[in-house]
């Protein structure tokens, strides 16, 4: 009989619960993983909960992201030992994901881990901190850089939030945190933030389709009247990348930054992003995403605490970026 292991697993009604899964149990593919770290993102809160129709079959592993070390290969491109990193591609979502102590995935879905980052280093990057690459480069090919004026980031504390902010500090932009949470300010400060906005001044419709010019781009991991009034502040010629809903998905906002000033709203997606683009992203994050930054927003936590961790995320209360440590 083989070996059994612990993973949390969504069925159709309810939340995720810990169940015994042995190697029968995983999903087809040329790669089989011993995970060693996973991490928290808002997209697993909503799995793991059950308040987020996330996965579109059951039973189902929840985890969006999975570092550990091949066990086993029938793939050219990867060997017994080798450290790798999947993010996004599904996970939880279409095939089982990375809360279990053991997974199988294809080998197309792997990422090397980047030399200089230590496996819980690359899962406190995760989907998070890959979206958050993902949007500065979206911005940077929009015609973005620090002498075009300040930034803005919404949902600041957050995980997406902490790492575009750390990142585009550490490239030289002004970068203004708007957050819900006074209390974070030093923090947010720590990692390079020069000003500060109120979640509440973003996130209140105002009537006006236009506002004063402010911000020569931004990050939005908020949508909804956040990102609509941060479109309405955006300068002429700026570019807004957005990647959230943690305030909703609806965008109440009019044609006229667009029309008016020339605003671009550039969608980004990390879960589908193609190989070479995921590949420039980790190679980025390895450069530009200062090393003492990133140990300032991780905290390890058990994988016995996802359960409470999961209500955390989804009531804004965790702050930058949770590794899960799949072994205890
Ligand atoms: P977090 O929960 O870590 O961060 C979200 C932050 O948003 C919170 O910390 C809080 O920041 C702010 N916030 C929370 N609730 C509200 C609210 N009701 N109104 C306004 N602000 C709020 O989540 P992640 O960083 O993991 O993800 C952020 C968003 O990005 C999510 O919507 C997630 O689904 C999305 N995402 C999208 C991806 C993609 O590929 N497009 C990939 C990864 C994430 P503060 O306390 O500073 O105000």
């Amino acid at each position: 009989m083989s070996e059994t292991f612990d993973a949390y697993v969504l069925e159709e009604q309810g939340p995720a619960v810990l169940k015994k899964l042995s190697d029968q149990d995983l999903p087809d593919g040329d790669v089989t993983v011993d995970v060693s770290y996973s991490s928290l993102n808002y997209k697993d809160g909503l799995a793991l909960t059950g308040r987020g129709k996330i996965a579109r079959s059951f039973p189902m592993v929840c985890g969006v992201d999975l570092a550990g070390t091949v066990a086993d290969s029938q793939s050219p491109d990867w060997c017994v030992g080798d450290e790798v990193i999947a993010t996004g591609w599904g996970l939880s979502e279409t095939r089982p994901g990375g809360y279990s102590r053991r997974q199988r995935v294809q080998s197309d879905m792997l990422v090397r881990k980047p030399d200089g980052l230590s496996l819980p280093q690359t899962m406190a990057i995760g989907t998070a901190g890959l979206t958050a690459m993902l949007c500065v480069m979206s911005l940077e090919k929009a015609g973005l850089e620090p002498e075009r004026g300040p930034v803005v980031v919404t949902g600041a504390a957050g995980g997406v939030g902490s790492v575009a902010v750390a990142v585009l500090a550490a490239l030289g932009y002004e970068v203004h945190a708007a957050s819900g949470r006074p209390a974070a300010r030093d923090y947010l400060r720590g990692l390079g933030a020069a000003g500060f906005v109120g979640r509440g001044d973003l996130a209140e419709a105002s009537k006006r389709p236009l506002e004063s010019e402010r911000w020569a781009g931004g990050v939005d991991t908020v949508g909804s009247t956040t990102l609509a009034t941060v479109l309405k502040q955006t300068r002429y010629g700026g570019s807004v990348a957005a990647c959230g809903l943690a305030g909703g998905s609806d965008l109440p906002t009019t044609v006229l930054p667009f029309i008016l000033r020339g605003v671009s709203l550039l969608g980004v997606d990390s879960v589908m992003a193609p190989a070479g683009l995921r590949a420039e992203a980790w190679r980025r994050l390895g450069t530009d995403l200062p090393a003492g930054a990133l140990d300032a927003i991780t905290s390890i936590r058990g994988f016995s605490e996802l359960p409470d961790l999961a209500e955390q995320i989804l009531a804004g209360a965790t702050q930058g970026r949770i590794v899960i440590d799949c072994r205890r």
